[in-house]
């Protein structure tokens, strides 16, 4: 292997649900739901399928489909080509790591926002490019963007800047002012914004979900990424979107076109109906999920644990230390087999690991009766 993808031999996903497979603990670790998406996007996945749709899709992605992700990004005011501004990829991993890997050159430095979800840090190595992280800070009981910190870190080598929310593990929602201090420094400098929406539909309360192109100066500088495994319960379809210009478009789809070319031809057009038809199913989902954040941040509190409040996601965040722990990594490879629920590390996820020790991240993506029997089995911790 290659030195600069050495950190990156295994996922956290992979190594904790298998520990957790292993001992038969809940797994609150890995974020993916337990229930399916609504029975119409099943039925026209089937109908594909048993339709004749299973060859390769056209190279963007079926018309139909980049037509509905543009329908659907007109609900935030954003208007894009379905020809020319829509690229349909394999997920919204391969969204970004096509995006790096078609707009940055070896020596590029790139901003990531620390906690950052675990592919950003791979797919930056792979372009050959260096990520400049950033701490979301812990401020007013959230974890807040220090708008500060990112213009610091822009050096004359900067090129772009990667951009969650809602921010996977802290369920921070980032506010207008946040994004609005963050679009001058992208237009100051002249960076390329990728922004993560995959967890675009997942606000809770009254936090809205705004996204970066909207500001002024950024639709022609950002490349928006989502995908419809959290939207619309389908994580395994791996089916995902980047819309942008068409200059920035033609640049990823250069990048795609040779890591998968196409993918999941039949599940294209289901995405496409779901898009266009069930919103509805996913307020109910909406509504549902921040039941469960509450059903499970109330449970990690009688635990014992500290409970960052969480705005949108699959997740909460929690700190060990009132429980007496220090080392909330090494707390989390024991939890499956002490008590029998896997969280994960936020540590992991930084380059700061000292700084982030302290913090789990827990997934309450899951039925009740999932998310009570791991509460119960928490509460044996104290
Ligand atoms: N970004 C974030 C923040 C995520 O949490 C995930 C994982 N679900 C992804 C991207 C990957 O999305 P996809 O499965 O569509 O590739
Ligand atoms: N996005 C999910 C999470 O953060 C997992 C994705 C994966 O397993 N790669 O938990």
């Amino acid at each position: 292997l290659v030195p600069r993808l050495r950190p990156f031999t295994s996922t956290i996903f992979a190594e904790m649900t298998a520990l957790a497979t292993r001992t038969g603990a809940v797994n609150l670790g890995q974020g993916f739901p337990d229930t399916d998406g609504p029975a119409g996007m099943l039925d026209a996945a089937k109908d594909a399928l048993f339709g004749g749709a299973n060859q390769y899709p056209p190279g963007p992605g079926r018309p139909e489909l980049r037509a509905a992700i543009a329908a659907h990004r007109e609900r935030y005011g954003l208007r894009y080509d379905p020809d020319s501004e829509v690229l349909v990829t394999a997920g919204a991993t391969e969204a970004i790591a096509a995006s790096l890997l078609a707009l940055t050159e070896p020596g590029d430095e790139v901003i990531v926002i620390e906690p950052y979800y675990d592919s950003y840090a791979a797919s930056v190595a792979m372009a050959g490019a260096t990520r400049r992280v950033v701490s979301l800070v812990s401020e007013g009981g959230r974890f807040a963007l220090d708008v500060d910190a990112v213009r610091a870190a822009v050096t004359p080598a900067t090129r772009a800047i990667l951009v969650n929310s809602p921010h996977n593990p802290t369920g921070t929602v980032f506010t207008r002012a946040e994004l609005a201090a963050l679009a001058t420094v992208c237009v100051e400098h002249d960076l390329i914004a990728i922004t993560d929406e995959v967890y675009e539909h997942l606000v809770f309360d009254d936090n809205e979900h705004i996204p970066l192109a909207t500001l002024p100066g950024m639709a022609e500088r950002t490349v928006s990424v989502s995908s419809a495994g959290k939207t619309f319960n389908c994580t395994g379809w791996k089916i995902g979107w980047a819309c942008s210009t068409p200059e920035l478009v033609a640049a990823v789809k250069s990048a795609k076109q040779f890591l998968t070319f196409v993918s999941g031809g039949p599940l294209q057009p289901a995405v496409a109906h779901a898009l266009r038809h069930e919103l509805d199913w996913v307020a109910e989902l909406r509504r549902s999920l921040a039941a469960k954040r509450d059903r499970l941040a109330a449970g990690l509190a009688e635990a014992g644990f500290a409970v960052w409040p969480s705005a949108g996601t699959y997740f909460v965040c929690a700190d060990v230390r009132p429980l007496g722990f220090t080392d909330a990594a090494e707390l989390a490879w024991q939890l499956p087999e002490r008590i029998g629920v896997a969280a994960v590390p936020v540590k992991v996820f930084t380059d700061h690991p000292d700084e982030w020790n302290h913090v789990l991240r827990f997934a309450f993506c899951k039925r009740d009766e999932v998310l009570d029997d791991a509460i119960a089995r928490l509460h044996k911790l104290a």
